[in-house]
């Protein structure tokens, strides 16, 4: 007897990143907060930037988190307070551990002519017992790459096929993009602990039997062994999963925190002192955190 699987179609939103790209959030989302410890999930593109203007996020605090862009097309720029400075291109990833506190910035690298933009920036909530660790930054230009039932796999982090991401996280995670130029049919195996879920990037997919369009989150719960998705033309997905948090956390602008008092220090020390270092070489403000008064009103 197997036990019964969830499945559960979220809805995702349309928003402006910095200043001023379009995105889609995926995640927070208000049916659901998390998947696994990914907390947060932003889906940039694919779009033609006929300025490299169009993407330009000024340098801004984190804590509690781990940053992970994954570049689809298009070059973007990251800059932080412990000195890096990392070109991110496609097929490689940009893992930021925030910890007890770090600032960075964000920019599309100068082009001389229209560029394609595309990619996924999403956050991994820290555990309590690693969330005070000094901040870390890691660039990962090469990822495992594999062809399964016609889609093109790249594994994100955790285990899949017998391959393991290099990528460091610090709770049972996993995520993979999976694209495909024509008719694809695979079968994963998924691990029965971890809820997973599937943002549709491009095209159409059926995902568990169910036909999803572009821009549709579906929730997996936990308890399954294995997953089909099917495509019968040019499709991307995102796949994520993980454990299940055991801890609520909280998220405030550009931290994850337990309650709000550890957010109204973060703010105020952003915009009072050093805590957070500096970013040098952006051409460009600061971003300023935004009042917390309306932290107070949310559970
Ligand atoms: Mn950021």
């Amino acid at each position: 007897m197997t036990k019964p699987t969830t499945t559960e179609r979220l809805a995702t939103r349309d928003t402006l990143l910095g200043e001023g790209l379009p995105i889609r959030r995926a995640l927070p989302n208000k049916a659901r907060r998390t998947i696994g410890a990914w907390c947060f999930l932003d889906h940039a593109g694919p779009m033609t930037m006929k300025s490299h203007t169009e993407f330009r996020v000024g340098p801004h605090p984190h804590i509690g988190l781990q940053t992970f862009s994954w570049m689809i097309a298009g070059e973007i720029l990251h800059r932080d307070s412990l000195g890096y400075v990392q070109v991110l291109r496609p097929g490689q990833v940009n893992l930021m551990t925030a910890g007890s506190g770090i600032s960075h910035s964000e920019e599309a690298m100068p082009i001389t002519e229209p560029m394609q933009l595309h990619l996924a920036q999403l956050w991994i909530a820290l555990p309590d017992s690693k969330r005070h660790l000094p901040p870390a930054f890691q660039h990962y230009p090469e990822l495992p790459v594999f062809n399964q039932g016609g889609f093109n796999i790249t594994l994100l982090t955790g285990e899949l096929a017998g391959r393991v991401s290099p990528v460091h996280v610090h709770t049972p995670l996993f995520g993979a993009d999976l694209n495909c130029a024509a008719q694809a049919d695979a079968t994963l195996t998924l691990n029965t602990d971890f809820e997973y879920g599937v943002l549709v990037l491009e095209g159409e997919v059926t995902v568990d039997g169910e036909s999803l369009a572009s821009g549709t989150l579906l929730y997996l719960g936990t308890g399954r062994t294995q997953l089909r998705i099917q495509a019968s033309s040019h499709a991307r997905v995102l796949l994520l999963g993980g454990e299940p948090l055991n801890e609520p956390v909280l998220l405030w602008w550009n931290f994850v925190a337990r309650d709000a008092a550890e957010i109204t220090q973060a703010t105020d020390d952003w915009n009072n002192s050093n805590r957070f270092g500096e970013v040098k070489g952006y051409e460009g403000e600061r971003l300023v955190a935004p009042s917390v008064e309306g932290l107070h009103l949310r559970k």
